[in-house]
């Protein structure tokens, strides 16, 4: 029999009658003989709302107190859960991270696990009891919470999977496997029976959040054999049989296949959190890079794209993106440096969004860039930004754009699914 860490998202344990759904599951899985770890996250909207409450009463909230209590929202999930697996008879128990000891730094809102202690859960799972543990959450040396950033209970569930040497990591969520592109913005998208870590990585740091960047990033480092699939999909029984290995939801593998049989193109992610800022009028002299960005990432802000205009008259533009969030604080940084930078002014655009390609078939292929740029180019798409790497290919484009540019690169690629218009459930 298998060991499985399960992971729930928030949609998942939205509400009392999904709860319910999500504990008749995992009964089914634990009836089959499996012993399986639960990992929960807050109910959807939760988090939200408790990050909501802190700005209400703080401009810049204690984030050690920030922690505390946006970690609470997964604290209730956990207690709800195991109540419904016992009211089913599932002998379950649930355990917040420190209860665990899911060790982590303290990096206060983005910290990483460094040690999960699996005695107590062990002994939990020999005693024929499926545990519950809170996501996103873990304890530091000084016995302070600490969340693992947006999204984190993805990683707690890849963490737990490697630390238990489980069998699986199951990442249950609201579309049924990970997409060519994010199935909300094309019907025509379609479901990946498999996908490469690289490109899985590549995807989530590119801004497609079926997967938090964390857990693949694990997943990939210690091996975890790891899925996406759906709780809303009722087919499924509860066996990990080579039917379920084979067809249900997406499989995030090392192997590349056959590289004469890869697609060029696996995917198309993008993000709607990206900000541009242009440092007008620099000097072109050796170090103006430098003056411009190091007070940003002084400030903790982390820099995405750069590019620097070719100049003229020895004077030039040099713009780069921050993530939306970190705008006006960017901005605000580089108007108290602009003398000292000896720039002429500094204009922004929060309204932008970056699209990318992602496929390691793309490494053997030449001309994807200038097909994508083609593309765009035929659909009224300007390009202002523009960065590659052996597997990608980004542009920042308008915000506006974003749903025509990837729908037209979506056909282009020859991506779109054959059979019509998805079905995803719980769209
Ligand atoms: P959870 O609450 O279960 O963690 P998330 O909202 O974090 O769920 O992630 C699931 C969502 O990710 C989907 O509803 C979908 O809109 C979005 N998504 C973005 N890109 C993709 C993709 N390539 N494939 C599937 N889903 C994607
Ligand atoms: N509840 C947290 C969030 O909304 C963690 C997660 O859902 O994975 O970001
Ligand atoms: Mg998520």
């Amino acid at each position: 029999m298998a060991l499985i860490v399960q992971k729930y998202g928030g949609t998942s344990m939205g509400s009392v009658e999904r709860i319910k759904n999500v504990a008749q599951r995992v009964k089914r899985w634990h009836d089959h003989g499996h012993q399986i770890v639960v990992v929960v996250s807050a109910m959807s909207g939760e988090t939200n709302r408790l990050i909501d409450l802190a700005k209400q009463v703080s401009a810049k909230p204690d984030p050690r107190e920030y922690d505390q209590m946006v970690s609470t929202g997964e604290q209730v999930s956990i207690a709800l859960l195991a109540m419904a697996l016992k009211d089913l008879g599932v002998n379950a128990k649930s355990m917040t991270g420190g209860q665990v000891a899911i060790r982590t730094d303290s990096s206060h809102t983005k910290a990483r696990i460094q040690h999960i202690d699996d005695s107590q859960i062990r002994s939990a799972l020999d005693a024929n009891m499926v545990v519950v543990v809170a996501g996103f959450q873990g304890i530091d040396d000084h016995g302070d919470i600490n969340t693992l950033g947006r999204g984190g209970s993805d990683t707690t569930g890849v963490a737990l999977a490697a630390a238990l040497s489980a069998d699986e990591c199951q990442i249950y969520t609201d579309v049924d496997g990970v997409y060519t592109t994010d199935p909300r913005v094309t019907p025509k998208a379609k479901k990946l029976a498999k996908i490469t870590f690289e490109e899985m990585l590549e995807m989530a740091s590119l801004g497609s959040k079926v997967l938090q960047i964390r857990a693949v990033e694990f997943a990939g480092k210690y091996h975890v054999p790891l899925r996406v699939l759906s709780s809303f999909d009722e087919d499924v029984d509860g066996s990990f049989d080579d039917t379920f290995r084979q067809t249900v939801g997406t499989l995030i593998t090392t192997d590349e296949g056959d590289t004469m049989e890869q697609p060029i193109i696996s995917g198309i992610a993008f993000n709607r959190d990206e900000a541009k800022i242009v440092v007008r009028g620099v000097a072109d002299r050796p170090g103006i890079a430098s003056a411009i960005i190091s007070p940003v990432s002084q400030a903790n802000i982390e820099i995405d794209m750069i590019l620097q205009n070719l100049s003229s008259n020895g004077s030039t533009d040099f713009s780069f993106t921050v993530n939306r969030g970190d705008y006006d604080k960017a901005m605000q940084i580089l108007q108290e440096h602009l003398a000292e930078i000896g720039g002429k002014e500094i204009v922004g655009d929060n309204k932008v969004v970056k699209v990318s390609l992602v496929g390691v078939g793309m490494r053997s292929h030449a001309g994807v860039a200038s097909q994508m740029f083609q593309t765009l180019a035929e659909n009224n798409v300007n390009i202002q930004m523009i960065s590659t790497s052996e597997i990608k290919i980004s542009v920042v484009i308008q915000e506006q754009q974003l749903e025509k540019a990837v729908k037209a690169l979506h056909t282009a690629f020859g991506l779109d699914r054959d059979d019509g218009e998805s079905k995803v459930a719980g769209l």
